[in-house]
């Protein structure tokens, strides 16, 4: 081994994976590529189950391809690096997002906003490589991710609380940024599940600050200690009274159809609510509630990679990671049913030493 460098050939990598759209996880395995020059091989310590996996996993938005191998809040540590990798060596803490690949040429991907790159952003499951193989996520022993695609995690920061920084994180992180969260403005995180305590977190690190609109009073001890300043429930009809035109900056994290229109009208005068929860089926939005109070409606998702680092570096710093609970690969499917409950505190990430545990 010269520089650091190992070359291995193709390996055959443990998973679990849905069949089809009505099947539970159950165990597969399937083969990750070759390195290549510029490819880093990481051995996953830890992947965190995102509401996404579910939407996909039972092809809630349509056209998932199967089998699927759910996972992209992945941490763990580099095993192998191609010839021509300089950013990574082997032993690094390391960790994939949403996505693996992009067409790295269009103003996006010039810009570092490869998420919203026009045809050819490749996720890190659920989709095809360029040359057309489908891609497998973290619900599994190993990846395979080119080095421009890998983030760099913190050495300060746990890697299984840091996993779901990948995606839960980052995608609150870009549009409290986007839309200048911090000192003197009023931000509200509907829905405390994954997204939702990260948007606390953060905005509350940014120092905005931090309403939370949960559907009950249930977790409101919880949302004080993760920097909320105030907690309000959905299900408490006084609350949109109360609340009306207070808020700069609303991100909605609900992975269902809600009413948007009750929540455009707590936005102050120029305020934007965010979408970043995606249901299943479209919600009906009134003009009003836009005119009145020339409100924006808005979308986000995840962030490129520039933002992603610096969104883990922000948590280096701060020392922020994920309110996690642990659980072993053969809990997934149940985890799924307590995530669809709002049964969560405030992410489940997977042991990744519990697959080989389980392995007959
Ligand atoms: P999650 O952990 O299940 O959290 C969603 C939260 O929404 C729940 O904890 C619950 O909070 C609230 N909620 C659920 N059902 C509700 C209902 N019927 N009415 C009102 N509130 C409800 O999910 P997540 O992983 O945070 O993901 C949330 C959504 O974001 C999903 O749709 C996911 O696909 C999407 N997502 C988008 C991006 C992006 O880039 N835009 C990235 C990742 C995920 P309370 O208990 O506090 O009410
Ligand atoms: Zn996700």
């Amino acid at each position: 081994m010269a520089g650091g460098r190992i070359f291995r050939n193709m390996s055959k990598t443990s998973a679990y994976a849905a069949a089809s759209a009505k099947a539970p996880l159950a165990p597969w395995s399937f083969e990750r590529r070759e390195l290549r020059g510029h490819d880093v091989m990481i051995d996953i310590k830890y992947c965190g189950i995102c509401h996404s996996d579910i939407h996909q996993a039972r092809d809630e938005w349509g056209g998932s391809i199967f089998p699927m191998v759910p996972g992209h809040e992945i941490a763990g540590v580099v095993t192998a690096v191609g010839g021509q990798v300089t950013k990574y060596k082997p032993g690094d803490h390391a960790g994939v997002g949403c996505f693996v690949d992009s067409d790295r040429t269009c103003p996006e991907c010039s810009s570092g906003l490869e998420q919203y790159c026009d045809g050819g952003l490749v996720l890190t499951y659920n989709s095809k490589e360029h040359d057309g193989t489908p891609t497998m996520g973290g619900y599994s022993e190993r990846i395979v991710v080119d080095e421009n695609y890998v983030l760099r995690i913190p050495g300060n920061l746990p890697l299984d609380g840091a996993a779901p920084l990948l995606c839960a994180g980052i995608t609150l992180y870009s549009p409290l940024r986007h839309w200048h969260a911090g000192p003197g403005t009023q931000v509200a995180i509907v829905g405390l599940g994954g997204l939702g305590h990260m948007g606390v977190k953060l905005a509350h690190a940014m120092g905005a600050e931090v309403t939370v609109l949960s559907q009950s009073l249930k977790k409101q001890q919880d949302g004080t200690r993760l920097g909320a300043d105030h907690f309000y429930a959905t299900a408490d009809p006084e609350t949109f009274t109360r609340l009306r035109r207070g808020f700069d900056l609303i991100i909605n994290t609900v992975s269902a159809g809600i009413d948007w229109n009750q929540y455009l009208a707590l936005l102050k005068t120029d305020g934007v609510m965010v979408v970043v929860g995606a249901p299943e089926k479209p919600v009906p939005v009134n003009a009003f509630p836009l005119i009145i109070g020339r409100h924006s409606l808005a979308g986000s998702a995840i962030g490129g990679i520039r933002e992603t680092q610096e969104m883990l570096d922000f948590c280096g710093k701060h020392n922020i990671t994920s309110d996690i609970e642990v659980i072993p690969i053969q809990q997934v499917n149940e985890a799924y049913e307590r995530v669809l409950r709002s049964d969560v505190r405030y992410r489940f990430v997977i042991d990744m030493a519990s697959l080989s545990a389980g392995r007959v």
